[in-house]
């Protein structure tokens, strides 16, 4: 049971962070908030993702060219690119790889205005700090591990912030349904987007990139967006000047 509920509880924070932090702000910068709890919420990042950690510059830049390129073949991340989700997996942590670790230097126009904490992504970068990591989860799944299948959920404990690319990169941009002609093959996977905290509302969200609110239609919820109203009621960041999308308006517009 304990083994189950650390693997859901790391499995949601994980792609909640990602989510909330890396991308809706880091990446795409919908809202704001005060340089503090920018820095709060990077720390709890690192935390819930631990040893698979994305750095923030790097999940940015990437991000945006995945934005300005969808499903083209200067696509970092495209499943039009690729024969499966692992070759792209590969291919994407190579591109990530060279902005990550500061390699390679990205077209002016993705870098720039993302959260960036050089001493945390060296720390979250070194072995010493994954092994720790890693020696940490083997050790809970030591002592609470009460059948042998359980076993084969650690590795996943490892790669989580990758996995859950692969699933929204991949899903998102195959399977489910289309609410708007992005001139691209962005899905929205799920109306209810449980398993990746609202990143499956891949068409949605390439169509109104600027919206906090990843659902569209009155059928569809994004549960990160629900925590970020939470948010912003309690004044930790500030989404008044945030734009949303309007799935009547642009499908049926007003006469
Ligand atoms: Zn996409
Ligand atoms: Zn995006």
């Amino acid at each position: 049971m304990a083994i189950l509920v650390l693997f859901v509880v790391h499995w949601q924070l994980s792609v909640f962070f990602q989510s909330f932090f890396l991308h809706r702000y880091g990446a795409h910068k919908q809202f704001t908030m005060s340089r503090g709890w920018e820095r709060a919420f990077h720390l709890m990042t690192y935390l819930a993702q631990g040893p698979s950690f994305l750095s923030a510059r790097g999940y940015a830049i990437l991000h945006r060219m995945h934005h300005a390129f969808s499903d083209t073949p200067k696509d970092p991340h495209s499943p039009e690119n690729y024969e499966n989700a692992l070759t792209m997996m590969l291919a994407t942590k190579k591109t990530y790889d060279g902005f990550a670790y500061r390699r390679v230097e990205p077209e002016a126009r993705f870098d720039g205005g993302m959260p960036d904490w050089p001493a945390l992504d060296r720390l979250s970068q070194s072995w010493i700090a994954r092994i720790a990591w890693g020696a940490l989860f083997v050790l809970f799944y030591w002592r609470f591990a009460t059948h042998a299948w359980m076993f084969a959920l650690l590795p996943l404990h490892f790669v989580m912030g990758p996995l859950h690319g692969a699933i929204v990169n991949w899903c998102g941009h195959r399977y489910g349904y289309r609410n708007f002609d992005n001139r691209d093959v962005s899905r929205n996977t799920l109306a209810f987007d449980f398993l990746t905290a609202g990143e499956l509302f891949q068409n949605n969200h390439h169509k109104f990139a600027m919206s906090p609110n990843f659902a569209a239609r009155w059928f569809e919820l994004d549960p990160s967006y629900q925590v970020m109203r939470l948010f912003s009621l309690l004044g930790i960041i500030d989404m008044s000047g945030a734009q949303t999308m309007r799935y009547e308006e642009e499908v049926a517009p007003a006469e």
